[in-house]
Order: C-alpha cells, then structure tokens, then sequence
C-alpha cells in the first residue's frame, strides 16, 4: 500500500526525503525517489524537506498507515492540553535553545488563523481533493460533521526554525513525548501550503516569530481506546510490525 504520493516529474533524486525518514520507507533509485514498504509513520517528515514539493502523503483512509489505522475523526478526546503539558512537550523538545520557536493556537485564534488559510487556499478547490472537502464543510454549514482539515482536534502546534532539519529533530522529539504522555496528532499538509503561498498574512498570527513555519501539527489527547482485553498481544503485535 502506498503512503506516498511522489512527483517523478518534480524529484530531482537528492535524497533528502530518504535520509529524514526514520522508516527506511524512502530510496533513490535512478535519480527518482521511491517507497521501500518498510512502513510509514504519516509524519510528513519527508513532505516537508523535499526542496521540490514532489511528495505528498496519500489521504490517510486510502493509505491504512500507523496513524490511519484509528479513523482521524476518532483520534482525540475532546479535552484541552494544558499550558503546564504543553511546557513539558515544549522543553522535550528542545524549548529555550535559539534555534527554536513553539506556539500553539486554539480557541479564537486558531479560528481566526483557520479562516486566514482557507482565504489562502481557497482558490485551490477544484485542484486538491482536501481543499474541496473542506469548501463543501463550509458551505454545508453543518458544525456536526468534523472539519476536514482539524477533524476534532482543538489546538494546533507549531514549529518555526531556520532550517527545516531542525525542525525535523523537534518534531521527533515531539511524536516520543507525546506517546508518552498520550498525546498525538497529524501534519497539516494544507497550512504549509498556505505558509507557502502567502507567508506574510499567516505570519500575522504569530507577532513573535522571528524564524520559519516548517511544521503544523494538529495535536490532542489520545482517544482511549475500547479494545477487547482478552486481545491485546496480537493488536500490539500488529502495531509493532508496521513501526
Ligand atoms: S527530497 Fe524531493 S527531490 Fe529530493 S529525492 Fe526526495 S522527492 Fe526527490
Ligand atoms: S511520512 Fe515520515 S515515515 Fe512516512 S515516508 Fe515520510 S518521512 Fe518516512
């Protein structure tokens, strides 16, 4: 099954996205990047190094990858990270060196920032499959249905560094703390390719940013989930098998 949607026309066989994978998913093969099998953890580490913008991730219902395996519109649990568990994710991930900047967005302004990506991406509804869904959500008007871009997550997370291999490094860092500490979450394609196409308005919603968005991450609590007690060996088992 493929994860990876890659642009054989775009990819210029650098191997960046193959040396960020932390999968082994990822090789050169004749100047053009390609999937191993070895499995993927949807973290859009490779997305977001290709200098060329050749590889996007495949929807995740088409793709059954780690994450995909519990719908997104039941990965969370409804309930607020907390300021004090957003510190602790913070300093796991590196918080107080130069070279990083956090922030988080919920509530208003991350209405307020969400209402400023669709303006920026709004144009592109009859080209990106997510973008129409997203079009149809707004016009049906029915807040029932989880927004397609944040599902039910209620805050999202941000990584701004000068260069996108270090932000890869917090972000790593970030997906082990989280699963310490049963938080998790997914890589918003859709907000970097608003950053991309208009950087200055999206930066307005970070007035103390002084680097680069490299990653949007929406991130919740873990939905706990209900599974039969007396099979726990062969779920965990399959779990392992695909990391
Ligand atoms: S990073 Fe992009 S251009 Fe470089 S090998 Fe990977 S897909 Fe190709
Ligand atoms: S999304 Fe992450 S795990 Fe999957 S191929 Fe890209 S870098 Fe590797």
């Amino acid at each position: 099954m493929n994860h990876l949607s890659i642009d054989t026309d775009k990819c210029v066989g650098c191997g960046k996205c193959a040396r960020v994978c932390m999968k082994n998913n990822i090789e050169v093969v004749n100047k053009k990047a390609r999937e191993t099998g070895a499995g993927c953890l949807e973290c859009s580490h490779c997305v977001s190094s290709c200098p060329k913008g050749a590889i996007s991730l495949v929807p995740a219902a088409e793709s059954g990858g780690l994450f995909s395996s519990i719908k997104k519109d039941k990965m969370f649990d409804g309930s607020i990270i907390s300021d004090s568990d957003l510190e602790k994710l913070y300093q796991a991930m590196g918080h107080g060196k130069d070279k990083y900047e956090f922030f988080t967005l919920s509530g208003e302004e991350l209405d307020a920032f969400m209402d400023t990506v669709w303006d920026v991406v709004k144009n592109k509804e009859d080209e990106i499959p997510l973008v129409g869904e997203w079009s149809r959500w707004r016009q049906e008007n029915n807040f029932l249905q989880p927004n397609p871009v944040l599902w039910e997550g209620q805050q999202m997370l941000f990584i701004f560094t000068d260069h996108p291999d270090t932000a890869l490094r917090a972000s790593n860092r970030m997906i082990v703390k989280g699963l310490d500490m049963g938080i998790r979450g997914f890589h918003s394609n859709i907000v970097m390719m608003a950053y991309k196409m208009d950087r200055n308005r999206l930066l307005a919603h970070f007035p103390r940013s002084t680097k680069e968005m490299q990653m949007a991450y929406v991130i919740g609590h873990a939905r706990r989930l209900i599974e039969p007690v007396f099979r726990p060996v062969t779920k965990l088992k399959g779990i392992f098998d695909r990391l």
